[in-house]
């Protein structure tokens, strides 16, 4: 069953689909958090995947909005649990994904939107292929990134050199993606990645209603 919204009197009912799993992946500073909330803003079938961290919260992040911020302790009993789709250690700290809401969002026909590095992809992709769809951001420069990671001073000097010298690292990955967009525009890459969605949607694997729809537009025989 899909939850999407009644189609206009007089139109087909949507055909039902299975939820697929996007991913955005990139360097931090290369504006994939203003791009998920823009996606999430614009599409009503869209949920937003919060991950676990043992991450301390930055000024003005929420529990249960941004992240789930937990302890290692904590981080530790959900993994031996089997709860989380991925989990991987980025920078110091531990990051995963709840798998129960994900499950629930897709088993309903919402698609569902990460925030997650490589490592999280490649995992997700090992468990999941045929669900996922991978979307990697790339800065337009390395000048560019530099000025987005100072701009938003939450982090000190030093963390901003560091997550500079990662960035190179997430980058070599670029290749493990199914979709490559620069953001050099903010409104032109919301647009692409919409774009992604809108298509991937469509599908022929992913529109599981297809078979029944088509054999009723083909019952006059
Ligand atoms: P930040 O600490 O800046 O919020 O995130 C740092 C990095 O961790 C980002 O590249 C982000 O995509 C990644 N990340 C956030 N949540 C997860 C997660 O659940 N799994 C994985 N593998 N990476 C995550």
């Amino acid at each position: 069953m899909s939850n999407q919204p009644d189609p206009p009197e007089g139109t087909a009912a949507p055909i039902d689909r299975r939820g697929m799993m996007i991913v955005l992946s990139s360097p931090s500073g290369a504006g994939k958090t203003t791009i998920s909330r823009r996606l999430l803003e614009r599409d009503a079938n869209l949920a937003m995947s919060i991950s676990a961290t043992t991450r301390p919260p930055r000024p003005g992040e929420k529990d249960g909005v941004d992240y789930f911020f937990v302890d290692p302790v904590d981080f530790n009993l959900m993994v031996n649990r089997q709860e989380l789709l991925e989990h991987a250690k980025v920078f110091d700290h531990y990051y995963g994904t709840p798998s129960a809401p994900v499950m629930e969002a897709l088993s309903d026909g919402r698609d569902v939107l990460f925030d997650i590095d490589w490592q999280g992809t490649q995992q997700l992709a090992q468990t999941a292929r045929d669900d996922l769809v991978s979307i990697f951001i790339l800065p337009p420069s390395t000048a560019e990134l530099e000025r987005r990671l100072k701009s938003r001073a939450q982090d000190s000097d030093e963390v901003v050199a560091r997550r500079m010298s990662k960035a190179s690292d997430e980058i070599s990955h670029w290749a493990e993606y199914d979709y490559i967009v620069v953001n050099d525009d903010a409104d032109r890459c919301l647009n692409d990645v919409y774009s992604i969605l809108i298509a991937e949607r469509k599908r022929r694997e992913r529109q599981t209603g297809l078979l029944d729809f088509v054999k009723a537009l083909r019952q006059w025989q």
